[in-house]
């Protein structure tokens, strides 16, 4: 029994090294490298978890990847089992201490922050007209004054500069302000933190700890929703620093109202302070955003040229996130100093099809609205056309809202497409069914069900 459990554990540490190519560094600390294997008996491969929570998280996200990974090494294994241990010796000494991690200001207090990305500055983000009012918010907060809207609430789709904007003002306030404690940390890492102090018995450490800081930043807030005990934590830190009014900076994909599974009282905490949005980069942001790469990058490549037109080409082209548009240039960059050629308008198409491809799969209006009729069972003409009975205002309304949602379209934009009608029209139709999504069911399921339609 012994000499194979040693054989299972020299396995699971092989395995480890292959987890962590798949699923990432981050996911690797937070859920894998904590687990303890415990035992192989009769088929099951038991691991020790501190919670019950995480076991589950664990079983659910990577439950199969491990007991494949196992199988493929042939062991005999059937299924893998996260179990807590039964009983938890109160004063038994912790195996293993949680690393100081440096925070925003690079000293070690152990104040459990993420580390910065140094590119993420202020200097670096190109404002434009869709992120005008966030940077304008963050570059005021970055000030270190006195708190005037807590928190200040950033939202906005993947790629748009979330990120970006929370690590600027971690930046600044590290060097105008280092007077003040800032952490900036991912939701996912506070839930960690807090499993961990739960796991550590360190909770009081834990909530003292976050409850003395003077800015916190959390990214990526959707993350906790439905995750109750971690919502609970949360709620208690955020209040804590707005009562000592310390200013707090959150992010997520979307609105604080339309986060499921998030907590009544929470979102209207979150909604307490500024909510403002990242929206959908324009072609100007997209060009300005290309051009400052260009200008950033030159000399790293040799002296690359760009034929004219190739940055205009690429910021109509690929309209989607900040991050996919980067990762085109990059690769024109690398592509063109490798055979050492002009990056030409022809080299930019062939070098970015398969990037070109997928943006262009985007969704368009004449697509929802037909979707939207077909799901409604009535005609597209009674959907575009003047009539005004509940039962072709509300699905036009929701073809309103999805549009605002799946297009970069503006608001008279959609109301040309829908029959000539106002932009206030559309804006109250997009208003209306926000609302409703968060009191009917059915509609937030025949939301859900068309988008996925529609981006499948
Ligand atoms: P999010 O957190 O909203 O998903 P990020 O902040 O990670 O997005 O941004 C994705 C990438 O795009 C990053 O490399 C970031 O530097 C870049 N980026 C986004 N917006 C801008 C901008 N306005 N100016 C310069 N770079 C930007
Ligand atoms: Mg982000």
């Amino acid at each position: 029994m012994r000499v194979e459990c040693e054989m299972d554990n020299e396995l699971w540490g092989r395995l480890k090294n292959e987890l962590v190519r798949d699923i990432g560094h981050n996911n690797f600390v937070n859920w894998i490298e904590p687990l303890e294997l415990s035992e192989s008996e009769a088929g099951t491969v038991t691991f020790l978890v501190a919670t019950n929570f995480m076991g589950d998280w664990v079983q659910r996200n990577f439950g199969d990847k491990i007991l494949h990974l196992f199988k493929s090494h042939n062991h005999p294994v059937k299924r893998v089992n996260f179990s807590v241990p039964a009983v938890v010796k109160p004063s038994a000494p912790r195996t293993q201490k949680p690393a100081a991690r440096t925070n925003a200001f690079g000293d070690d207090t152990s104040v459990p922050g993420a580390p910065l990305d140094p590119r993420f500055t202020f200097e670096r983000f190109v404002v434009g007209k869709p992120n005008e009012l966030a940077h304008a918010a963050a570059r005021r907060v970055a000030e270190g004054n006195e708190v005037t809207f807590n928190p200040l609430f950033l939202y906005g789709g993947v790629g748009l500069g979330k990120t970006h904007l929370m690590h600027a003002i971690a930046h600044e306030l590290q060097t105008m302000r280092s007077d003040l404690r800032v952490v900036y940390l991912s939701a996912e890492q506070f839930m960690y933190r807090f499993i961990q102090a739960l796991r550590d018995k360190q909770m009081m450490d834990f909530k003292q700890m976050f409850r003395s800081v003077d800015v916190l930043m959390v990214d990526d807030v959707q993350f906790i929703a439905g995750k109750d005990s971690t919502q609970e934590e949360f709620f208690h830190t955020f209040n804590a620093l707005v009562d000592q009014n310390k200013q707090i900076i959150i992010s997520a994909d979307r609105a604080p109202g339309e986060i499921k599974d998030l907590e009544e009282r929470i979102k209207s905490r979150l909604q307490s302070g500024l909510v403002v949005d990242l929206h959908p980069t324009d072609y100007e942001l997209r060009l300005g955003i290309l051009q400052q790469k260009v200008d950033l990058h030159r000399g790293q490549y040799g002296n690359l040229t760009i034929a004219d037109g190739v940055l205009e080409f690429l910021a109509h082209r690929i309209s989607n996130n900040v991050r996919v548009l980067e990762g085109a240039l990059m690769r024109l960059f690398a592509f063109a100093s490798l055979v050492g050629k002009e990056i030409t308008l022809d080299l930019a198409q062939d070098c970015l099809a398969d990037i070109l491809r997928e943006a262009d799969r985007k969704v368009t209006i004449e697509e929802i609205q037909r979707k939207v009729s077909e799901h409604y069972n009535i005609r597209l003409s009674d959907l575009i056309g003047p009539r005004r009975v509940r039962t072709i205002a509300r699905p036009r309304q929701v073809a309103m809202y999805l549009a605002k949602q799946l297009t970069a379209r503006s608001l008279p934009e959609i109301g040309r497409r829908f029959g000539g009608r106002d932009h206030t029209t559309v804006m109250h139709g997009v208003r209306k069914i926000e609302e409703l999504k968060g009191t009917d069911s059915q509609i937030a399921e025949d939301i859900e069900l068309l988008r996925r339609a529609l981006e499948a």
